[in-house]
């Protein structure tokens, strides 16, 4: 239930049971009252009809009653003929006599006890004069009776009332089976709405899927300029498309006023710094100078020399950023680009007491690239080597085709990489813990390895690292053997 489509297809499928229930609950207590309606216009229509019959046959002088006894009770029956006529009526038919004697019972009646007919009599004596109907259960063992007592006036004076009756069972289990019904239906009725709501959900939310993958894709300041695809219509998909490419507007001119600015305050701080220095180096070198006056002049300098280093850095990064750092491409060969780089590195490893190697081929490897950018590259990794590799460390620079792709790498023994770190390793300004704090021995601004992968990048390619803590790294910066946009190169390299 995470997700919109989940709570949707949930609202739906609740809503839409809900409704069902209530229909169910609705359509049962209608269709109970309408049959027991039913029902009761039955049995009195057959105590009509018997009232009507036994009236009809007196007012024409038939025989009514027969047998022995005192007129208006005991001893008497019905007469055969009407008894005959009668017994073509359903259900429970029970006549008494003016002492509320019986006269005639039907043969559903003459199923039951002498005990059980009481009963029903008991309630014929009760109504008295009156017109009554209810429901009663003969006992112990009879069905359930809706009946009706009418009280005959107009038949002689032998007949007093008539009840008439029918089972509720009947009624009852007709409204059994629809709930048996509801039981089977309902559950279908729901596993039906919960599909139907996903898929209505699902068609729903895809325009919001769509443009939550579009809207991941821009992610970075780089892809700022990209818009999102407004659906067509006003509804509320377009609206949020709408908002967010306002948004996003806004935010690509922050990005590149940011830029502007980084870049003219980078370029700004330029020039007093070289006149900073100058003065410095000029105050160091001037006779007489007294002793104490050195190491403050000494540390000055190399402050200077850190925020000449991050002042260039950040020009570099931001003029990257607003696209205005050109690549000047030329067919360069690599090997003789590593091998040069690999004595520089010599020379800083040699300070540092790490020993350092170079693996290259044997013939040249000649790509089209920028090959200052790519010898700043690797002095970067070089550097960051050497820095981040104790005293008796190894430093390896490498380089190898691959696939139609060149790798370059450098790999050391040092301190290595938290696996934690590892994603920020080349976000600008992020230097590790470790590096922090110790920054009097490894001086840095945290720029170098970001000024790398725009680098990689640039030309194509892409630089990945891999580091153990404590046993060391490997960079590595796959560059494609032709650069795109590349100018062909007139000495292909030998695979
Ligand atoms: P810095 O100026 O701090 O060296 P970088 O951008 O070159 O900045 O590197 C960022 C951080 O990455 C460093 O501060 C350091 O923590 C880590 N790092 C880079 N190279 C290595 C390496 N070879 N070994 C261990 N850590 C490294």
């Amino acid at each position: 239930m995470d997700t919109l489509r989940g709570r949707l297809t949930a609202l739906y499928a609740t809503a839409l049971a809900l409704t069902l229930g209530l229909f169910a609950v609705i359509l049962y207590i209608s269709v109970r009252r309408s049959t027991y309606i039913e029902l009761d216009r039955r049995i009195e229509s057959e105590a009509d009809l018997t009232a009507g019959i036994l009236s009809g046959v007196y007012h024409a002088g038939g025989l009514v009653v027969q047998g022995e006894g005192q007129r208006g009770g005991g001893g008497l029956s019905l007469a055969n003929e009407l008894s005959a006529s009668l017994a073509a009526v359903p259900d429970y038919l029970i006549i008494t006599s003016a002492r509320d004697s019986v006269l005639f019972l039907s043969a559903d009646a003459r199923e039951h006890t002498f005990a059980e007919v009481n009963q029903l009599l008991t309630i014929v004596t009760a109504a008295g004069g009156e017109r009554r109907e209810g429901t009663v259960a003969i006992q112990p063992s009879g069905p359930r009776l809706r009946y009706i007592v009418r009280r005959i006036t107009d038949a002689g004076p032998d007949i007093g009332a008539v009840l008439a009756g029918a089972p509720s069972e009947s009624v009852e289990v007709s409204l059994d089976r629809l709930l048996q019904t509801f039981v089977v239906v309902l559950p279908l009725g729901i596993l039906l709405a919960w599909v139907v709501g996903s898929w209505i959900a699902t068609r729903a939310v895809a325009p919001v899927n769509r443009i939550i993958d579009e809207a991941r894709e821009i992610t970075d300041g780089q892809s700022l300029h990209r818009r999102l695809p407004v659906p067509f219509g006003r509804d509320e998909m377009a609206r949020l498309a709408e908002t967010l490419n306002q948004m996003m507007s806004r935010l690509e001119r922050s990005f590149a006023a940011l830029r502007r600015f980084t870049a003219e305050a980078s370029h700004e701080l330029k020039t007093p710094l070289t006149v900073l220095r100058a003065g410095v180096e000029r105050a160091i070198t001037t006779a007489g100078l007294p002793l104490e006056a050195l190491p403050p002049l000494e540390e000055s300098l190399s402050e200077i020399s850190r925020m000449t280093e991050l002042v260039d850095a950040l020009l570099t990064l931001a003029r990257a950023d607003e696209g205005e750092v050109p690549l000047h491409r030329e067919p360069v060969d690599l090997k003789a680009l590593v091998d040069d780089a690999k004595e520089t590195g010599e020379l800083l490893a040699e300070q540092a007491g790490v020993s350092m190697k170079a693996e290259t081929p044997a013939e040249p490897v000649v790509i089209a690239v920028d090959g200052t950018r790519i010898r700043q590259l690797l002095l970067n990794l070089l550097t960051n080597a050497v820095k981040y590799t104790p005293p008796g460390g190894r430093v390896r620079l490498w380089m190898e085709r691959e696939n139609g792709r060149v790798k370059l790498g450098v790999s050391d023994t040092g301190i290595g990489i938290a696996p934690g770190d590892l994603p920020h390793i080349f976000d600008r300004f992020w230097r590790a813990d470790s590096a922090r704090t110790r920054t009097g021995e490894r001086p840095g601004v945290g720029l170098g390895l970001a000024i790398c992968k725009w680098i990689a990048e640039a030309h194509g390619g892409s630089i990945e690292v891999q580091s153990r803590p404590g046993r060391g790294t490997t960079f590595t910066v796959t560059l494609p053997a032709t650069a795109p946009g590349a100018a062909p190169s007139p000495h292909p390299a030998a695979s």
